[in-house]
């Protein structure tokens, strides 16, 4: 048995609100401020330059990878820290297509983060040598998995559904038909229960700031199976990627590790915060949280059904499909998660009409999902989304 769960003496949760958007920003963990104090105060403040031997900031970035690796089932080592998500689905598209000269096509979904269709767009763009980027629909990916493929990518769980797809069967068929394999973690890490080993993907990436509670802009991490590492060509070759950064050759030359999908001066601030967020998964078993997870997405669904017959459900109902997101779809879910937000009831919109739930098991207990089920029901039932004050669009929603 792992630690019981929730865990919410470890988080600073404003009073009144349920928050149901751990999926897009996780909380703040209750030692993140005074571990970004010390750092800035002490270590930046009192130790200036020295603070990167001194405080061990050039280990951190590796250290915080470590601690990743423990919970997507890869070993110590094999995960990388820095940059952001896009920059680690550039990093890992661009060293799958040298690792397949032959071939052209990158596969998606139709329901990939914009943003790892973009970079690969770019990718394709900068190479210009007739990459395609093909995105069927989520459910029809094996299928299109050919011997024209170099590489898969996908994102394991649908951000906008929290559809899931099956980690092993993909990669298998990836596998099979020669392709290469990457997984995007963004809603599975500290999620769901990840076996990157087992599942034998060359690469998998992921972000901190959702699930894992390292807050705004926290760096992301990147997987590499460790017997591939050596042969990975870094697209992004920094020098902090290079094998003596402090050599100042003028040639680059890669680490002989994981290191060398470093790209430049990693943030220590947000790394060390990141640090500090990690350790509120000190004895979780990944089973129980997952266990857990799926008790809160299920009594969610059914209060909310029971009380709104005008919200569809828009992720899958088998809980084994399913992330740890449930998704309503509703022709003014926009202005009806603003009266929610006000009302303290806290899950985000994305277009055209999807009101998000994420559940975060750390955090969340039953009776804080019945109780937000209840306020759905005013907002819905009451019309409460009618006033127009719901209906200004914010720049982020
Ligand atoms: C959240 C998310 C991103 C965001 O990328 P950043 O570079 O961190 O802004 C990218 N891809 C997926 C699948 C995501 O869920």
């Amino acid at each position: 048995m792992g630690a019981a769960l929730p865990r919410k003496e470890l988080f600073d949760i404003p009073e009144g609100v349920i928050y149901l958007d751990g999926n897009s920003l996780g909380v703040l963990p209750k030692g993140a401020v005074a571990r970004a104090t010390e750092v800035i105060r002490d270590e930046w403040g009192g130790q200036l330059i020295k603070a990167w031997n001194t405080a061990g900031w050039m280990a951190l970035p590796a250290g915080v990878g470590d601690t990743i690796a423990g919970l997507i089932g890869a070993p110590a080592g094999a995960v990388a820290t820095g940059d952001t998500l896009s920059i680690k689905v550039y990093q890992a598209l661009a060293a799958s297509l040298r690792m397949r000269p032959d071939r052209r096509v990158i596969l998606s979904d139709n329901g990939n983060f914009p943003s790892d269709l973009y970079m690969a767009e770019g990718l394709i763009n900068t190479i210009d040598k007739g990459y395609v980027l093909r995105t069927p629909a989520p459910v029809d990916v094996l299928d299109a998995i050919t011997d024209e493929v170099a590489v898969v990518m996908l994102t394991q769980v649908d951000y906008r559904t929290g559809r899931m797809h099956n980690v092993q069967e993909v990669t298998q068929a990836a596998h099979a038909a020669g392709a290469v394999m990457i997984w995007d973690l963004a809603h599975s890490a500290g999620a769901v229960p990840v076996d990157m080993t087992a599942s034998h993907a060359e690469f998998a990436v992921g972000c901190t700031y959702k699930y894992l509670n390292g807050g705004p802009g926290a760096p992301a991490f990147i997987y590499a199976r460790p017997d591939i590492i050596l042969d990975l060509q870094p697209a992004l070759s920094g020098w902090l990627g290079h094998a003596a950064p402090f050599a100042m050759e003028q040639a680059y030359r890669p680490a002989m590790s994981t290191e060398r999908l470093r790209v430049g001066t990693p943030s220590i601030v947000q790394l060390s915060i990141l640090q500090e967020a990690l350790k509120v998964w000190e004895g979780v078993d990944m089973a129980d949280l997952r266990a857990a997870s799926i008790r809160l997405s299920e009594t969610f669904i059914a209060e909310v059904e029971a009380r709104c017959a005008s919200l569809t459900l828009a992720s899958p109902r088998d809980p084994a499909m399913r992330g740890s997101q449930v998704s309503f779809a509703f022709e003014n879910g926009y202005p009806a998660m603003q009266a929610l937000i006000e009302r303290g009831v806290i899950g985000d919109f994305r277009a055209p009409d999807i009101m998000r739930f994420g559940f975060t098991p750390l955090y969340l207990d039953q009776a804080e999902i019945v109780r937000a089920a209840e306020i759905i029901e005013d907002v819905i039932s009451n019309e409460v989304w009618r006033d127009p004050k719901y209906h200004m669009r914010s720049r982020v929603t």
